[in-house]
Parts: structure tokens; C-alpha cells; sequence
């Protein structure tokens, strides 16, 4: 049934000149890597490609190959035969040029999100995936095309960034043997692992011990809360992108099943949230208008509630969680 999904997919890309590639707004590793490394497939088969990203992309992705080529302006100026979506569970995280995107036909989509909410014509979504990017690697050897160098350099870092380094419950064999075959080809993963993780700046370190300093524990220390204040961007001159990662630090205790990371950014309080095993905060994520997987999941509030207020909604869904394990 998927296969069948993706040789669609794989044929209406043989059959375009011009394709769109989008991705979730906040673009994270997964979304950033699997677009870009698509992109290089399909330039590497001689088409044209268009990459839309709503916004700024974070600074900490700047490493990847021709990230930079990634620009924000609406399509429908250019001709574009068809357009996927990578790594997007649901529609309106394609941003607010989500009705017109969608007019691009076939709208086709690549992801991998429990809960995948349905959009676009072809979709080809399988929830037991560890990233958008093992899937693309698939894609890419039904279309039969020599992987290069840059493009497995963008797959890797998708599925490593997905994966947190291959530790969570997604990772499965398949995972390995993908990985293995674009270190085969040339990625280090030693240099790719330094870029994703050993990336800090001083101001960024400095946001994390004001971070780290919030970290609240109940229920015998299975459920963690850290927040970051708009404060404490103003004092180190971090940014929002620079809390990427935090939410791992509380992850690492033992004792932890869940963990929250409250941000209060320009437009709302944002909201992260991760959890080992059965535990699942995508269910809490959905309360809330957000998703995302069992135990990596978000969402966002907009209308003007404070951090204080948000941590307290997000605390009465999740101890009662955390109760169970
Ligand atoms: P994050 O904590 O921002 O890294 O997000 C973790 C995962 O949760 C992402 O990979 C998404 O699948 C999902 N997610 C985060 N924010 C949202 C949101 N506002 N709406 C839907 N899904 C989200
Ligand atoms: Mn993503
Ligand atoms: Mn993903």
C-alpha cells in the first residue's frame, strides 16, 4: 500500500519538469534535511526545483549543503508542474501560504507523523518511519538516481536529527541500514554530529544555564518542566532557534517520562514536549490544537495567555500522564 504510494509519487516526478518542495513551518533537521536532499535528487535528474520555506530558517542549519538557496517568496510566479510536502502532518503547518500551495497540482506529500492529519492529492505517510528522510532515500533509489555526496549529507543529518543520534524508539533496523548506505557514500558522521550538536555559541550556553535553572521535578521526578523567558533572551542576546536541544537536558534523567519546555516567543507561548517509552505527549499535544509523535510532540498558544498561565494548562495534562509509569 505505501509502496504503491511511493511509486505514484515517484512517477509523477518522473513525468514533471518543475517541482516545489515545502516543509513545516520552524523547520527543524528532519524538515530542513529531507527538503534539501530531495531537492539535490531532483536537480541530479536534470529538474528545476523551487524550495519554499515560510520565514527565517534557523542559523543552526546553515551547514547544510545549499541551505541557504531556501528563499520566502509566495509561489505561483514561477511554472510548477506538481509539489511535495515533506514532513508536514498536518496543513496548516505549511504556513499562511497554505491555500495556495495547495492549488499546485498534484500536491503530493512525503511524511511520517502519527496522527498525520490528510491533505494534498497523493500522500504517502508512514507513521512507523523514523524520519521524512529514510523515507526520501527510498524515493530516491525507486527513481533510480545516483545519490550524491550532498544529497546523502542532508539525508543523513535528517535522520540523525529525528533520531537524536539514533536513541529514540523510532530507530529501527531499517533506520541503520539507510544511515549506513549514505555513510557509504561519504557522509562523516563525526563532522555531521558536530554540526548538529557541538554547534553552541557563548550566549546560547549562557540561555541554557538560565534555562536549566527553571527545571521543576513532581511525581518522584517523572515529569520535568524547564521555560525560557522572553528575559532571558534579552539578557544573553540568544534566539528562540538557539533553544533547540534544551528540552534533551531535563530527557537525560533517569527518572523522567516526560518532559515540557515552555517558550514564550514573539507571537505566544510555544510549547515542547518529549517522553520515553508508551508515555505519550502528542495526545497532550493534540488538547491543544498541536501533534507530532508519541514522544516528540508540540504546540502553540496565541491568544495572549502568559507563560505562567500555559505552564499550568500543559502541568494538569501531563502529571496525571506520568502517573501511569
Ligand atoms: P519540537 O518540540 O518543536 O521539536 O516539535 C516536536 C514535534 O512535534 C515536531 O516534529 C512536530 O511533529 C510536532 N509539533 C511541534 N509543534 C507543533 C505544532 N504547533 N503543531 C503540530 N505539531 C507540532
Ligand atoms: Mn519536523
Ligand atoms: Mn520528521
Amino acid at each position: 500500500m505505501t509502496t504503491r504510494k511511493m511509486n505514484e509519487i515517484a512517477r509523477v516526478i518522473e513525468e514533471s519538469g518543475s517541482i516545489l518542495l515545502v516543509t513545516h513551518t520552524f523547520p527543524d533537521g528532519d524538515a530542513l534535511g529531507s527538503q534539501l536532499g530531495l531537492g539535490h535528487i531532483l536537480q541530479d535528474m536534470g529538474k528545476k526545483v523551487v524550495l519554499y520555506s515560510e520565514g527565517q530558517i534557523s542559523y543552526l542549519y546553515n551547514f547544510l549543503p545549499r541551505c541557504t538557496e531556501l528563499f520566502d517568496i509566495p509561489p505561483g510566479d514561477s511554472e510548477i508542474d506538481c509539489a511535495i510536502a515533506l514532513d508536514c502532518g498536518d496543513r496548516f503547518r505549511l504556513g499562511r501560504e497554505v491555500d495556495n500551495l495547495l492549488k499546485i497540482k498534484p500536491f503530493m506529500v512525503i511524511d511520517h507523523h502519527a496522527g498525520h492529519k490528510d491533505f494534498g492529492d497523493l500522500r504517502w505517510v508512514e507513521a512507523g518511519r523514523s524520519s521524512t528522510g529514510e523515507m526520501v532515500y527510498e524515493l530516491a533509489r525507486k527513481l533510480g538516481v545516483e545519490i550524491s555526496y550532498e544529497a546523502a549529507y542532508c539525508l543523513y543529518t535528517a535522520i540523525v536529527a529525528d533520531t537524536g543520534s539514533f536513541k529514540y524508539a523510532s530507530t529501527t533496523a531499517e533506520t541503520f541500514r539507510i544511515a549506513g548506505e549514505l555513510v557509504n557514500i561519504g557522509v562523516k558522521p563525526e563532522e555531521v554530529a558536530g554540526k548538529l550538536f557541538d554547534n553552541y555559541t557563548e550566549s546560547r550556553l549562557q540561555l541554557l544555564q538560565a534555562v536549566l535553572s527553571t527545571l521543576e521535578l513532581y511525581s518522584i521526578g517523572r515529569l520535568a518542566i524547564i521555560s525560557a523567558t522572553k528575559k532571558m533572551f534579552e539578557i544573553t542576546g540568544a534566539e528562540l532557534a538557539d533553544t533547540e536541544n534544551f528540552i534533551n537536558y531535563p530527557r537525560s534523567l533517569a527518572s523522567v517520562q516526560a518532559v515540557a519546555l515552555i517558550k514564550e516567543t514573539e507571537d505566544g507561548i510555544s510549547v515542547s514536549m518529549r517522553s520515553k517509552g508508551d508515555c505519550d505527549v502528542a495526545e497532550v499535544a493534540r488538547k491543544f490544537n498541536g501533534g507530532g509523535h508519541r514522544n516528540a510532540a508540540g504546540c502553540k498558544f496565541k491568544n495572549g495567555e502568559t507563560l505562567k498561565e500555559v505552564r499550568d494548562r500543559i502541568f494538569n495534562e501531563l502529571l496525571p500522564l506520568v502517573e501511569g509509569y
